[in-house]
């Protein structure tokens, strides 16, 4: 027997597929076609791509965000270069060296950085801190657009680092495994947030836009893409019924669901982040500008929400983080914020320490 729980904010991929893109899985089952990508789907996701950034530029297409930034960039790196990031990066905390693995050992290097954003000053100073053989030589930066904490970068402050990275030598590539969600809260086009600020190679998230599984990789300079497929296959990301991958696309494209469901998930984090911002007890650890709320509270409060069946990780940020995909309901997001409340009021009548013994 399948049963499905109470809906839970715990994580944008606790979310099922959006009917678009189930839909579209559906219609590519009709029948037969050329495997390995060679199907008319695959060929039409990457058109939907190129006029949706307005750009000529190669795209493929992988399973998860892991291979995504991982392979894009040993793509970009020899095995004796070295990338830099923020602290809190993705690629850094929750890839499993991954990067590492695939690049052959180009080493990532940290600036640190509590809200997961990188400055051109803290790049400059990694870029510019060794310039001997001895030291990995800095080749690329990547930025996560929005970061893990839910920071969104200006196009100004892209367009800035990218300046920088021109004039140091070093490419640019974005995790944007909720780039769809940067762009609904920017109001601006895919283009001005990624090529024309000057991004090189884009990974954007499919996974948590609505799909049920699958990543688009794009190289806005062709020649960054040389032998790209190669290294998808070799890492095991050659999808051989690619039209599953990619049929999902078209539909997110054109049906403009890729914005709609990024729209959603931003309007309900904030629809819980103003539910919860008088309650004493509670502080929002980070601004929110995409779809996930951070916060912190009182153990006997939170304690207090896991005890009504509410899941959510503390790992991530420093406090409870709740993430809003395309699915969540209006009602249940009310719910948690209700509960939090009620949480709130019950630990103010009961003091703190015995608080834990009456639940
Ligand atoms: C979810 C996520 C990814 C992709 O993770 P996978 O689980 O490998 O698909 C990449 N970067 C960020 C910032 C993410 O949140």
């Amino acid at each position: 027997m399948t049963s499905y729980q109470p809906q839970q904010f715990a994580s944008d991929n606790y979310a099922g597929a959006c009917p678009e893109a189930w839909d579209a899985m559906l219609a590519a089952n009709g029948g037969s076609a050329t495997a390995y990508g060679e199907d008319s789907w695959t060929g039409q996701a990457a058109d939907c791509f190129r006029t949706l950034f307005d750009k000529d530029c190669e795209v493929f297409f992988v399973f998860n965000g892991t291979a995504a930034n991982s392979l894009a960039l040993a793509s970009l790196c020899q095995s004796y270069h070295s990338v830099i990031c923020s602290s809190a990066a993705h690629v850094e905390t929750d890839e499993c060296g991954a990067p590492e693995f695939f690049s052959n050992g180009s080493k990532l290097l940290l600036a640190p950085s509590p809200d997961g954003k990188l400055t051109p000053q803290a790049i400059r100073e990694l870029a510019t801190s060794r310039s001997d053989i001895h030291f990995p030589k800095p080749r690329v930066v990547t930025i996560t657009q929005p970061t893990e904490t839910g920071q969104v970068y200006s196009v100004a402050e892209v367009t800035a680092i990218a300046a920088l990275c021109r004039e140091l030598g070093l490419r640019l590539h974005m995790d944007g495994a909720r780039f769809a969600h940067a762009c609904a809260t920017l109001d601006c086009t895919p283009a001005e947030i990624s090529w024309q600020a000057g991004v090189d190679v884009l990974c954007f998230g499919g996974t948590k836009n609505g799909m049920a599984v699958g990543e688009a990789v794009i190289f806005f300079d062709r020649a960054l893409a040389a032998d790209f497929g190669y290294r998808c296959k070799q890492a095991g990301q050659l999808a051989s019924k690619m039209r599953f991958l990619s049929a999902p696309w078209v539909a997110l494209l054109e049906s403009g669901a890729w914005l709609r469901n990024a729209r959603h998930g931003n309007a309900c984090a904030q629809r819980l982040a103003a539910q919860v911002a008088d309650l004493p007890e509670i502080r929002l650890l980070f601004p929110v500008q995409a779809n996930g709320v951070f916060l912190t509270a009182p153990a006997p409060v939170l304690d207090e929400l896991r005890r009504r069946g509410w899941r959510f990780y503390t790992f991530i940020g420093g406090g409870a983080r709740f993430m809003f995909a395309w699915d969540a309901r209006i009602e249940r997001v009310d719910e948690l914020a209700a509960d939090l409340r009620d949480a709130c009021r019950l630990c103010r009548a009961v003091p703190i320490d015995t608080a834990a013994a009456l639940s």
